[in-house]
């Protein structure tokens, strides 16, 4: 299966039907807890020396697990772990490598949520983070490293002004000093971009955005590719032991690096925080990803073509300040995108209305065809203003800073005809320059 290219593995990967009474497609288990055979049995899959069994719906499930062996695959990784929102797929990231405390490298310019939580919330248990302006400023990078330094953090292609990451040169800084590069791949989709053939280590998503495709589930997934050795003494929680491994086969070292190797990553998502603190993705949500990501390719490849056309049309409105989307062959990122986004960089772009702020707010009430809404990556082409809705917890300096003005739109482009998209666009924009 793992030789299967990508269009194959969308389909087919980390599924047999002869698993599931035959079924072609992944059956929804909507099943809380599973039998556990004889009195025997369930001794040897508690004690984990048989495995592949299901017990609760809260530590694994099959067609959530199904999900989760098909983005491995996707994204050539060792394993997976499906959670049940992309805050909860970085929360928990995150907090598998800096438990107890520590230091991590972020940018600025990341997800409006993802930046509260690492601003505000985690500094209160202990993780503290120094976040800086520019991406791919190594230097200042590579200055910030202290001996508590848990991992760099980025995102591939950073929303709204698709600023992108180079992985290959962080992965490389990051495994100089002996700590993890994290990739939020959200708005690349594996489709577009696997960070793990550039060096990243763990690559988180929220899957409620292109890998879905529909807007129609809330859902995360947490991707290891299994080249970081978790033993080398900077994280002792993969290195003491945990006493529900252990097991004849594990009798005295029984510590998750120990037991799982260079697999330890997600086995301890999975069991110490997925089991623990809950947030689990259900298995209708599981079935409506894997239905999503079965029409990946056709869905990016038509998104990616009409988000360049609209790309194009924005730049030579006179109305227009600037168009953020990295694949213009004007964009400073032009041979980085070139390099990690030979299929295009994705389906979000901004653009700064050369007016006022009243008229920003016309144009989103005058369009017809983009929905008004703080989503991404759906099948419907979306618009939002992020000073306001996505962006609004960023206090204002902070936010002109990473050019998110009163003026910037954030569209995301779904699968209607393109010329009625851009008609939608100019009309709107024209009403509110002509009143
Ligand atoms: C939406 C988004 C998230 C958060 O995901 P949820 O599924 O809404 O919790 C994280 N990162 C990026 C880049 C996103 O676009």
């Amino acid at each position: 299966m793992s030789e299967d290219k990508f269009d194959t593995l969308r389909i087919h990967g980390g599924f047999n039907p002869e698993e599931h009474e035959n079924a072609a497609q992944i059956p929804i288990y909507q099943s809380a807890a599973f039998t556990l055979g004889t009195a025997v049995q369930g001794d040897a899959i508690a004690s984990g020396v048989v495995t592949g069994s299901y017990t609760y719906s809260r530590v694994g499930n099959p067609t959530v697990n199904t999900l989760e062996k098909r983005i491995a695959a996707l994204d050539g990784g060792v394993d997976a772990v499906a959670v049940g929102s992309g805050m909860a797929a970085i929360t928990y990231a995150i907090l598998n490598v800096a438990e107890g405390g520590g230091r991590i490298i972020a940018p600025y310019d990341i997800y409006g949520a993802a930046l509260d939580e690492f601003e505000k919330l985690f500094p209160k248990y202990g993780i503290n983070f120094d976040l800086v302006e520019n991406v791919n400023d190594f230097e200042k990078i590579q200055s910030l490293i202290q001996p508590d330094t848990k991992a760099i953090y980025v995102e591939s292609v950073s929303n709204p002004t698709t600023e992108i990451a180079d992985i290959e040169k962080l992965a490389e800084i990051a495994h100089q000093a002996n700590i993890p590069l994290i990739v939020d791949n959200t708005f690349s989709t594996p489709y577009l971009l696997r960070p793990i053939e550039f060096g990243a280590d763990i690559v988180v998503y929220s899957s409620t955005k292109g890998i879905s495709g529909h807007g129609n589930v809330v859902s995360g997934l947490i991707v290891d590719g299994g080249n970081f050795d978790w033993a080398n003494g900077k994280y002792p929680q993969f290195q003491e032991n945990e006493y529900s491994l252990k097991n004849v086969n594990f009798p005295k070292n029984y510590s998750f690096s120990n037991v799982f190797g260079k697999q330890a990553f997600i086995k301890r998502i999975r069991m110490k925080y997925v089991r623990l603190m809950g947030a689990v993705l259900g298995p209708v949500d599981a079935y409506l990803e894997l239905l999503g990501l079965e029409t990946i390719t056709e869905r990016l490849d038509k998104e990616v073509a009409t988000s360049l056309k609209i790309a194009k049309f924005l730049e030579k409105n006179p109305h227009v300040k600037k168009v953020y989307y990295s694949a213009l062959p004007d964009s400073p990122q032009y041979e980085l995108a070139a390099k990690y986004f030979p299929k295009g960089i994705g389906t979000v772009l901004s653009f700064e209305l050369d007016g006022t702020p009243e008229q920003t707010d016309q144009v989103i009430d005058a369009t017809h065809v983009f929905l008004y809404l703080p989503n991404v990556g759906d099948s419907r082409s979306l618009i939002v203003n992020p000073s306001k809705i996505t962006h609004r917890e960023i206090p204002e300096e902070r936010r002109l800073k990473s050019h998110i003005t009163d003026q910037l739109l954030r569209l995301s482009i779904g699968l209607e005809d393109s010329d009625d998209l851009i008609n939608d666009l100019e009309g709107a924009i024209n009403s509110a320059f002509n009143k």
